[in-house]
């Protein structure tokens, strides 16, 4: 069920919120994402940048990670913050993250200008690969 425009308000004033302890040191690109639960909590993560590029963590899988280490992981909506003139979406890893979750998640999208788009994680990841089905593979085991 889509969130109110309430609930919209509030995901993008906690992903504004949030978006101020981004550690954005090398690029300077602060991004929040506010994620609400079917229970109506709210988790907040903002990207935290590393020295080795490729440990930096977005947002929006800082905010995943942050909820289910809180044992939630029924997902309603992201809203996602940046100061950027544009819309930002979801890079691609947190797509994948997001699908695990809520393949249908509702995403709230803003820009620098605090105008609001809203979308579907299915139509930015429409066809996410059945990863899942690799857990059910029996592996035999060498007797
Ligand atoms: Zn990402």
């Amino acid at each position: 069920m889509a969130t109110s425009s309430k609930e919209r308000s509030e995901l993008v004033a906690a992903a504004t919120r949030v978006k101020q302890n981004a550690y954005a040191i090398y690029s300077n690109f602060r991004v929040g994402a506010a994620l609400l639960t079917d229970e109506g909590e709210v988790f907040q993560g903002c990207n935290v940048e590393n020295s080795s590029y490729g440990l930096t963590i977005c947002a929006e899988r800082n905010a995943v990670f942050q909820a289910v280490a809180q044992g939630r992981n029924r997902f309603k909506a992201i809203a996602i913050v940046s100061d950027d003139d544009g819309f930002i979406t979801p890079c691609g890893a947190c797509r994948q993250v997001l699908a695990e979750f809520a393949p249908r998640l509702e995403i709230i999208l803003t820009n620098k200008a605090g105008n609001k788009k809203v979308t579907t994680l299915d139509k930015l990841f429409p066809i996410p690969p059945d990863l899942k089905k690799l857990s059910r593979v029996k592996i035999k085991s060498k007797k």
